[in-house]
């Protein structure tokens, strides 16, 4: 007997006949006599109507209240894959993150997970329940409900796979795996068989939505093997695991676009020190996440000043604002200008670590392409440039063509 945990994605339980073939496939483990957790997100594209309801009514609106409003898109989901089971006849039972003993700080809107106490899930499985466990939320030790950042039931699966020890994890989802690029964009991707927690990390954190990035952090950490396969057929997904030595024969592994990106530049920063601190620091108080960081020394006459840009994502770029709006009379810089039309074109492969010239290769690729580049950030095994939002798409493909097929 094995304990699985799956999780279902937004699409796989778009609809009543989607949420009864995920009942289907549970039925199926559960008569081989398997233990299993289902994690399910809320309903695709019942968030993002939530969050347009209170944007409607608020342009930053409280981020207690939110975690309180996105919560419930879950709660409908749990209840209706319960139904769904008990209509096949299953013993099933729907818990929230909290009834699951999901503790987490106090961010909200992206919470972090501080401890698992699955009391309530021991005790329904071992009385033969299918545990379905809301995912994307948690609770502070004070009570509070809390979310953990979008796309965070893969989060709420790998931490209870964690912290049931449990034989299997399965990311259920609308693709037959991870692929080289994402497959709406890049017709000519081919899906990986495996890849390596730190190539699905930075995938993931550079755009590919297939997996939360936190979530792949999270099993890395902890050393869980998790598949990502479809619900809507039986092929088999792709395993994210530890490196291997074989991994490092492929330079690129991936390609990945993030176009939720938005670039704040400060203006006529005085250059003394404690200027860049000071703005990050601010921003970090606030939890907005900064990604690529550029410093330009500007040549002007008067005394010395530079241009400081940075991205982030762009749900996180008003609240940005207020933070450098409120900086101004402190820092005393010129202006600040935003752009939210850039994308973020990025390559990823632990083969990099061994390869030379592949920066040359990307950077020329683009060129050919007439896609002028804007901030450069590398790592190990990652090259990412920022360039035109609207150019992002083509220079995907070509990028991809260059380096995979
Ligand atoms: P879920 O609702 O199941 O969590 P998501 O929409 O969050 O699903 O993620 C799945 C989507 O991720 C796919 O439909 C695909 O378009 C996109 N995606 C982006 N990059 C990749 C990639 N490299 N491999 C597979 N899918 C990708
Ligand atoms: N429903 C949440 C979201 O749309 C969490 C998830 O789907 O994983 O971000
Ligand atoms: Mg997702």
């Amino acid at each position: 007997m094995a304990l699985i945990v799956q999780k279902y994605g937004g699409t796989s339980v778009g609809n009543t006949d989607r949420i009864k073939n995920v009942a289907a496939r549970v039925a199926k483990y559960h008569a081989q006599g398997d233990q299993i957790v289902v994690v399910v997100s809320a309903m695709s594209g019942v968030t993002d109507g939530l969050i347009k309801l209170a944007k409607d009514i608020a342009l930053l609106p409280s981020e207690r209240e939110m975690d309180m409003l996105l919560a419930t898109g879950e709660q409908q989901t749990i209840a209706l894959t319960a139904i769904a089971l008990h209509a096949l006849k299953i013993p099933a039972v729907s818990l929230t993150g909290a009834q699951a003993g999901i503790v987490t700080d106090s961010v909200h809107t992206k919470a972090k997970i501080h401890n698992i106490t699955p009391r309530q899930v021991h005790e329904q499985l071992d009385s033969g329940h299918v545990v379905i466990v809301a995912g994307f939320q948690g609770e502070t030790a004070q009570g509070q409900i809390t979310t953990l950042g979008r796309g965070g039931s893969d989060l709420t699966a790998i931490a209870l796979a964690a912290a049931l020890k449990a034989d299997l994890c399965q990311i259920y989802t609308d693709v037959d795996g991870v692929y080289t690029a994402d497959p709406r964009l890049v017709p000519t991707a081919t899906k990986l068989s495996e890849i390596s927690y730190d190539e699905m990390l930075e995938l993931a954190s550079l755009g590919a939505k297939v997996m939360q990035s936190r979530s792949v952090e999270f099993a890395k950490k902890f050393g869980v093997v998790f598949e990502v396969r479809s619900s809507l057929n039986d092929n088999p997904g792709t395993l994210v695991k530890e490196e291997t030595k074989s991994m490092e024969g492929v330079v690129v592994r991936g390609v990945a676009l993030d176009k939720n990106q938005a670039k704040i530049t400060l203006v006529g920063v005085p250059d003394k020190p404690g200027m860049a601190a000071r703005v990050f620091k601010a921003l970090g108080d606030a939890t907005v996440n900064v990604d690529m960081i550029v410093q330009n020394i500007s040549h002007g006459g008067g005394a010395a000043a530079t241009d400081l840009s940075f991205t982030t994502d762009k749900p996180d770029l008003l609240k940005a604002q207020k933070v450098i709006d409120g900086l101004k009379p402190e820092i005393g810089f010129r202006e600040v200008l935003t752009d939210e039309k850039i994308g973020k074109l990025s390559i990823v492969g632990v083969g990099m670590k061994s390869h030379t010239g592949v920066a040359g290769k990307m950077f020329d690729v683009l060129a050919r392409e007439g896609v002028n580049i804007g901030m450069i950030s590398t790592s190990e095994i990652k090259i990412s440039v920022t360039i035109d939002l609207a150019l992002g798409e083509a220079a995907t493909r070509a990028v991809h063509a260059a380096f995979i097929g």
